[in-house]
């Protein structure tokens, strides 16, 4: 093999079909059953429930995702339809307002300036900035050169800090914070630049899955066997086998050994380190990847409901508060879906760091106690209050599952359940940008950890990926190709 890779999430499975395109021979290892991580739903009561795909920006023709998942030959097996046309992609509802957010650069613009019209200069600063990402993104020059390409410093300072200094209201600061709780990142945590990279995908255009998110995992698995790839499920990688300097495989909880002279790690960074031999990562560097913060773990619950009380709504929603100081404080992201016939599916997903689930740890999904279930009831009964507020009556409603950040960690094998990986916040900047750089010979990192999560994010992680497994010089006939396949030199892409 050429490289064995760890973790079938959308991370791992679009690494091995770039790979495999450039006819490198690549193994993909999985810990569960079936692939596909986070990207795959799961079924209660017959009804599909999503977990880490609930919707996706810059998939419109021409636009950043879909260029590279053109590239990859998987774009017309994907079922998705686009949110937004004629109404909104979210609803923001605030305290004593409400936003909502349109696809567009120049809708957005005109929707800020009616709502805040007394914002009208901080709002072109921040337009003119979000263009320049959009931009950018839409050129791909992120999949070319090794780091994010220098802005200005504004662009790496904390979002909440930025706006502050255009003397934005609190209100336009609320509206434009939510972007960053999409990657798990308060608007004092979160640089700039990934805050702009994050909402100008979703302002390129919105899109939901048609299918099932088990339907995308199948898309991208069987796009990795079509190529040759091999694919090996239900059999954990527990160690990575170092020979002299350099990496010589992978061992297998079943004893399996794969060889090979290159590992590529679409798993948590922290989840590496206890797969190498003591003393392989210098201290300093093990340390540093050690004491990276994760992202804070989230509670989710899927209740079905009566779809001629309660129809399908093609936009999201997020229910905000907000703090004295007029900061985000904490919120509920609702997605009301059509789930079977006369039936809605209501999914309502909140922040719950793994503390609050701490005295379960030492348990395992589907074994974790009566208590435990107790507890997740009286959450989804309380968050099942907060959403009467908004969509009325849920009298009927049945609650089909609900999980935390433990049944995360189970999953996917993500130390505390960090939803989102490693936070990628402006103090952790640096310590992160370390994760470019291969903890040992011959190991790479790919998955949302590498550059940014979501899915954009974690397969422009995937290319990131190749070009460092590749060097630079070998990788530049790879972006020319892709430039060429996937569309027309120069194309904005903007709307
Ligand atoms: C609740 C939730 C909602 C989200 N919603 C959205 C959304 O709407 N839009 C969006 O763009 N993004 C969303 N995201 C983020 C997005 O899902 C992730 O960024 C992305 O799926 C991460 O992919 P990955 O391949 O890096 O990781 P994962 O999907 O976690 O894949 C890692 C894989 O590695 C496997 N693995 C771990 N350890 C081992 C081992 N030792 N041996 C073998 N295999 C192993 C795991 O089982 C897993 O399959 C959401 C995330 C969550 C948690």
């Amino acid at each position: 093999m050429d490289a064995v890779i760890i973790g079938s999430g959308i991370g791992g499975l679009s690494t091995g079909i770039i790979l495999a395109r450039l006819n490198h021979r690549v193994v993909v290892i999985e810990k569960n059953l079936l692939p596909g991580g986070l990207m795959r739903s799961y079924r209660r009561e017959g009804i599909d429930c999503p977990v880490g795909v609930h919707y996706f920006g810059a998939f419109g023709q021409g636009q950043p995702l879909r260029r590279m998942f053109d590239f990859m030959g998987v774009t017309d097996a994907i079922a998705a339809e686009r949110m937004g046309r004629g109404g909104p992609i979210d609803r923001y509802i605030f305290d004593d307002f409400r936003f909502d957010l349109p696809e567009g650069m120049d809708a957005f613009a005109e929707a800020l300036e009616t709502a805040f019209p007394e914002d009208r200069k901080p709002i072109a600063a921040i337009i003119g900035n979000l263009r320049v990402v959009a931009d950018l993104q839409s050129s791909l020059s992120f999949l070319s050169s090794p780091a994010i390409p220098f802005l200005g410093m504004d662009f790496f300072s904390p979002l909440a800090v930025y706006l502050t200094k255009l003397n934005c209201s609190n209100r336009l600061r609320n509206v434009l914070s939510i972007a960053a709780r999409w990657m798990g990142l308060s608007e004092h945590d979160c640089p700039v630049i990934y805050h702009h990279l994050a909402l100008t995908s979703y302002l390129l255009s919105a899109w939901r899955l048609q299918g099932r998110g088990s339907d995308l995992a199948e898309v991208f698995s069987a796009r990795f066997t079509a190529l040759g790839g091999s694919l090996i499920c239900n059999d954990a990688a527990t160690e990575i086998l170092i020979e002299g300097q350099a990496v010589a495989g992978v061992r297998l909880a079943s004893g399996r050994v794969l060889r090979g002279p290159r590992v590529v790690a679409a798993v948590h960074p922290k989840v590496v380190l206890d797969m190498l031999p003591e003393g392989a990562v210098q201290p300093r560097k093990a340390r540093r990847i050690r004491s990276l913060a994760g992202t804070e773990g989230l509670f989710a619950a899927h209740v079905l409901l009566d779809a001629q009380t309660h129809p399908a709504l093609p936009y999201n929603i997020c229910r905000m508060h907000t703090d004295q100081e007029g900061w985000i404080s904490d919120g509920v992201f609702y997605q009301l879906r059509a789930a079977s016939e006369g039936k809605s599916l209501l999914m309502m997903i909140t922040r719950s760091p793994f503390a609050e689930w701490r005295r379960w740890q030492d348990t395992f999904t589907g074994r974790r106690g009566a208590e435990y279930n107790k507890e997740k009831m009286s959450r989804v009964d309380g968050l099942l209050g907060k959403a009467e507020e908004i969509f009325g009556s849920l009298a009927g409603g049945k609650i089909i599952d609900a999980y935390t950040p433990l049944t995360l960690r189970d999953w996917v094998n993500s130390p505390d359940g960090s939803p989102y990986g490693i936070m990628r916040s402006a103090s952790q900047l640096a310590a992160t940008s370390a994760l470019h750089r291969a903890p040992f010979n011959g190991i790479f990192f790919a998955g949302q950890n590498l550059l940014a999560p979501g899915i954009l994010g974690t397969v422009l992680g995937s290319f990131q990926a190749v070009r460092q497994i590749m060097g630079n010089d070998n990788f530049a006939p790879v972006f020319e190709a892709i430039l060429q396949e996937t569309g027309t030199r120069g194309r904005t892409g903007r709307t």
